[in-house]
């Protein structure tokens, strides 16, 4: 029998440190960690460490012209900044290649049958990084390498990336339009960083950009309206998530109105889209969430949601 679910996470991801004030900092995954214990749910969960991604899963995604920029630019120490958001410290580089690398291991995880879903809580975040360019905290676009593995190794040939970040995932949209073999379907704020999503987006995305002050009522109508339609029609043979909390209305990065409870409940909805096409398999990698609090509850309703419990 398979157990339930999975969480993946690695030490190296809590030394990963961007400057005292940083909101992407290592305390997010110490909150998740708190509220997987105080809501009884750490017990249920398998937990397994994030190996390191190879230069061969990451190329699938990246150039490895840039893997081997991230590589050079990596300090012995103190911090070098990638972009104005967006620096290394000499662990970060180890901490991007195991949140890739967990991205790799959960799809493998849900593809040999060993567990039915899985939560990588890793960092840095994947969704703003392009092809070639970091961006908007994030190193490597995790989701991407999952997607791409899951295709490349497992022989898929219809993955959807589901991402309710409150920022529109740029990266991933760089990486997979015209990639008829991924949909992407998103809600985020608009306009707001990175400004973009919503002029031309490419036949794959189903994008659908959110006023400031939206919320539970916004977002259940965009999935029913637009990502379960469109989902579907596709028929994915894996979910993959985006899963930043960061739209919750208790996170000041942003100005939308989400709350724990919705995070359960857009994930119950891509259960059952995952029970109908994909065998139950989902994975999701987080992404943003800057109030502890309110990160560390709504990973717990979007574990909860995936575990069934
Ligand atoms: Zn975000």
């Amino acid at each position: 029998m398979r157990m339930a679910i999975a969480f993946i996470t690695h030490a190296d991801c809590l030394k990963h440190e961007m400057g005292a004030h940083h909101p992407e900092r290592p305390q997010r995954l110490t909150a998740i960690d708190d509220q997987l214990i105080a809501s009884g749910l750490a017990p249920f969960l398998t937990r397994f460490e994030a190996p390191l991604a190879t230069d061969e899963e990451l190329s699938r995604v990246h150039p490895l012209d840039y893997v081997r920029a991230i590589r050079e630019a990596a300090p012995q120490q103190g911090t070098v900044h990638l972009d104005p958001d967006t620096a290394m410290n000499r662990f970060t580089l180890d901490a991007a290649l195991r949140a890739a690398g967990a991205a790799v291991l959960a799809v493998d995880l849900v593809m040999q049958d060993k567990v039915k879903s899985v939560f990588a809580a890793v960092r840095p975040p994947g969704h703003h990084a392009c092809r070639a360019r970091p961006m908007g905290f994030c190193i490597f676009n995790n989701v991407a390498v999952a997607a791409r593995h899951a295709i490349h190794a497992h022989g898929l040939e219809r993955v959807a990336i589901i991402d309710f970040d409150v920022h529109h995932g740029n990266g991933t949209e760089d990486i997979f339009e015209g990639d008829d073999r991924v949909i992407m379907a998103s809600t985020f704020q608009h306009p707001f960083y990175p400004y973009s999503g919503t002029e031309n987006p490419a036949s794959n995305m189903f994008n659908v950009p959110l006023a400031a002050g939206a919320g539970s009522r916004e977002l259940k109508e965009a999935v029913r309206e637009v990502w379960l339609p469109a989902l579907n029609d596709f028929g994915p043979e894996l979910v993959v998530f985006s899963a930043g909390f960061d739209a919750h209305a208790e996170d000041d990065m942003a100005m939308l109105r989400f709350t724990d409870a919705d995070y359960g409940w857009v994930t119950a909805q891509l259960k059952e889209v995952a029970e109908r096409h994909a065998k139950g398999r989902m994975v999701s990698m987080l992404e943003g969430g800057y109030s502890l609090s309110a990160l560390g509850r709504s990973a717990v309703q979007h574990i909860k949601a995936m575990a069934g419990v």
